[in-house]
C-alpha cells in the first residue's frame, strides 16, 4: 500500500533517516516507535508525501512519489492519505462540523455535501452531538476525535497518525486507540507513531527506529 526503498532524508547538518526500506501492506496496523529525534515524524511525513526524500524511493498506492508533479501528488494525497497530529491542528473558533468538512475542501465535493459527510464522520467517532461545538469547548480526547473525523471524512485508504495520544490522559488515549481499531476493522491501513510501550505492544506490528535507522521492522 505504502512503502520506501533505501530512503535517506537530510536536513542541514542532520541525517534524519538513513537507508530505510519498509513496506506496509493494505489493511496493516503498524506502530512506529523509537526515542525522540530518531526520525519517526520524518518517516511518517515521507510516507504521506508531505515531504520528498533526499534519496531513495517512496511509493504510495503503486505510484513512485518522485514521478508525480506537485499537483498530481497533492491529488493522490487527498484521495489516499489522512493525517492526524499530536496537537490536533484544528481551526480555533470554527465548529467541529466545519473543521471536519474542511477535510474535503480539495476533493471537489460541494459545500452542502461536505457538511453532510462531516456530520456522518462525527457520528462515526461518537461526536454527533458535539458537531456545533468549537475546539475550546471540547476536551482533549474529543478534539483528537474531531481531528480523526477530519482525517477520515474523505475515506482515505491510509491513516497516518503522529503520536495521536501524546497529549491525552490515559482514558482519552484509550478512547482514541479504540477508534483507530474500529477504522482498522473497517479496512483502513494505519501507521501510528507512539512513545507508549503498552500501545506499541498491543499492535500487530512494531517498526522501531534509532538514529534514523530501522532496528526492527
Ligand atoms: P522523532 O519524530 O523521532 O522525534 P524527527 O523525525 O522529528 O524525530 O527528527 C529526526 C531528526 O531530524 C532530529 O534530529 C530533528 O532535529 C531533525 N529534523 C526534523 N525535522 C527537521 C527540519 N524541518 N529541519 C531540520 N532538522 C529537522
Ligand atoms: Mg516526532
Amino acid at each position: 500500500m505504502i512503502g520506501m526503498t533505501a530512503v535517506r532524508k537530510e536536513y542541514p547538518g542532520v541525517t534524519a533517516l538513513a537507508d530505510v526500506t519498509l513496506t506496509i501492506g493494505r489493511g496493516e496496523f503498524v506502530a512506529v516507535s523509537g526515542p525522540s529525534g530518531s526520525g519517526k515524524s520524518t518517516m511518517l511525513h515521507l510516507l504521506g508525501a508531505l515531504d520528498r526524500p533526499s534519496a531513495g524511493t517512496v511509493r504510495i498506492a503503486g505510484h513512485d512519489v518522485a514521478s508525480l508533479a506537485d499537483r498530481n501528488l497533492a491529488a493522490l494525497r487527498a484521495r489516499t492519505i489522512g493525517f492526524v497530529f499530536q496537537q490536533f491542528h484544528l481551526a480555533p473558533g470554527v465548529t467541529a462540523l466545519h473543521n471536519v468538512a474542511d477535510g474535503l475542501l480539495y476533493s471537489g465535493v460541494r459545500r452542502r455535501e461536505r457538511l453532510r459527510r462531516a456530520g456522518l464522520a462525527l457520528e462515526r467517532v461518537g461526536l454527533g452531538r458535539r458537531a456545533h461545538h468549537r475546539p475550546h469547548e471540547l476536551s482533549g480526547g474529543e478534539r483528537q476525535r474531531v481531528a480523526i473525523a477530519r482525517a477520515v471524512v474523505g475515506e482515505p485508504q491510509v491513516l497516518l497518525a503522529d503520536e495521536p495520544t501524546g497529549n491525552l490522559d490515559s482514558a482519552a488515549g484509550a478512547g482514541v486507540m479504540a477508534l483507530l481499531h474500529d477504522l482498522h476493522a473497517a479496512g483502513t491501513t494505519l501507521v501510528v507513531i507512539t512513545h507508549d510501550r503498552d500501545i506499541a505492544a498491543s499492535l500487530p506490528r512494531v517498526v522501531r527506529l534509532r538514529d534514523g535507522r530501522l532496528v526492527e521492522s
